[in-house]
């Protein structure tokens, strides 16, 4: 049997395990202790953030930003709609109702123009959004300076969600350091994993402050247990913000790992009629966490689906681009501006194997068997010589 190739899996570096016994050795086993403050400051060092909080997961830390931008019952929250449903669902815990915006082509991110098109009619019926939610996908940023632009021109603040986007740049600059507020996550399948966790980053001190404090049951000062707000339990544990300083210090090195998948792949397979990749665009540096690639099924031979089944059948996994947020079920009743664009992308597109784990015979295994389907379904159309 072959070994399976998995989507993302988890890369320790050699440092992880010695922070993981430092804070076994001192008995820092809490959700507060000094990997938490080194992880913090070495993160916003690494990426050039000013303020971080470091928080139990992605979502927690979509969930704080949210509500520190004063998401309230009955606001809209802009969002855009080819992503991860944890980019939305914060919106809904503050009881806020998500407004979903369609990706352009060139980034597959949030496009600029519809935003600023949606702004537009907003602003002349005096219903503007309390916030935009700017993804960064699959470790590539959207077009950040138009879409800050019409923010800041409406006076609304940009949270950007890049979860997936450690590690890439716009315009020379980190992923998550443009809007007002930016979330990391160090889920098991991201770039550098702590096995879970998060990371709110922002130029506002007082902001990140704020989301410790509610990140810890929003405990006031004093002696006994005293509150008057609501907060969360929402802080990481030591243990693990010592895996993340461990995994710190190799991102660049996963980065590049990622980034060569892509070119070994698109190498490869760019050549095949019907393949297309994920557009790199200049205005930014991706890290291609996960490769992905459309599919244009009569081109090929095979459509996005046969591929998929295919690989698995050979214990390679690949999986769906993500479904857009405003066709999901639970979403059913929210608005899109637009929608066409993720549609398609996710009818035709396929995430390869990624891994900064992988082998070059990994590799090699996922493009013969694509490069196979290919030969195989070419040889059934008579009007092609095989
Ligand atoms: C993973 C992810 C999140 C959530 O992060 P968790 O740490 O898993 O909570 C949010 N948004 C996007 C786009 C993601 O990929």
């Amino acid at each position: 049997m072959n070994k399976p190739i998995l989507l993302s899996t988890p890369h320790m570096g050699d440092d992880e395990l010695e922070f993981v016994k430092e804070a076994f050795d001192t008995n820092w086993i809490a959700p507060v202790g000094p990997h938490v403050d080194a992880f913090e400051q070495e993160f916003c060092q690494a990426i050039g953030a000013s303020h971080g909080a470091a928080v139990s997961s992605g979502t927690a830390a979509i969930h704080l930003a949210l509500r520190l931008v004063g998401v309230e019952p009955g606001d809209e929250v802009f969002c855009s709609t080819l992503t991860f449903i944890a980019s939305a669902s914060p919106i809904t815990y503050l009881g806020a109702k998500p407004v979903f915006i369609d990706s352009d082509r060139i980034s597959w991110n949030m496009n600029p123009e519809l935003l600023w098109g949606a702004l537009q009619r907003r602003a002349r019926t005096g219903n503007l959004p309390k916030a935009v939610l700017v993804v960064n996908l699959y470790g590539q940023s959207a077009d950040l300076d138009p879409i800050l632009e019409a923010c800041n021109h409406y006076g609304i603040p940009l949270i950007e969600d890049a979860a997936e986007s450690l590690g890439a740049t716009y315009k020379g600059r980190a992923s998550g350091t443009f809007g007002y507020m930016g979330i990391y996550s160090f889920n098991g399948n991201k770039i550098i994993t702590t096995s879970g966790g998060g990371m709110l980053v922002s130029r506002d001190e007082e902001a990140i402050a704020k989301a410790r404090f509610l990140a810890t049951q929003a405990r006031d000062h004093a002696p006994h247990y005293q509150h008057s707000q609501i907060g969360y339990n929402y802080r990481l544990s030591n243990v693990l913000a010592g895996i993340g300083r461990g995994q710190l210090r190799v991102l660049d090195r996963r980065v590049a790992a990622r980034r060569r998948n892509f070119h070994i792949y698109q190498q490869s397979l760019g050549h095949l009629p019907g393949i297309k990749f994920m557009p790199e665009p200049s205005f930014g540096r991706a890290t291609h966490w996960l490769t992905c690639l459309t599919i244009d099924g009569d081109a090929f031979g095979a459509d996005r689906e046969q591929i998929r089944l295919s690989l698995a059948q050979q214990q390679i996994e690949s999986r769906p681009v993500w479904k857009p947020l405003h066709l999901q079920p639970v979403f059913a009743d929210c608005e899109c501006i637009g929608g066409d664009v993720s549609s398609d992308l996710f009818t035709k597109g396929l995430c390869l194997p990624s891994g900064s784990n992988l082998t070059d015979e990994d590799l090699q295994r996922t493009i013969a068997a694509i490069t196979a389907l290919y030969n195989e379904n070419r040889c059934k159309n008579p009007l092609l010589l095989c």
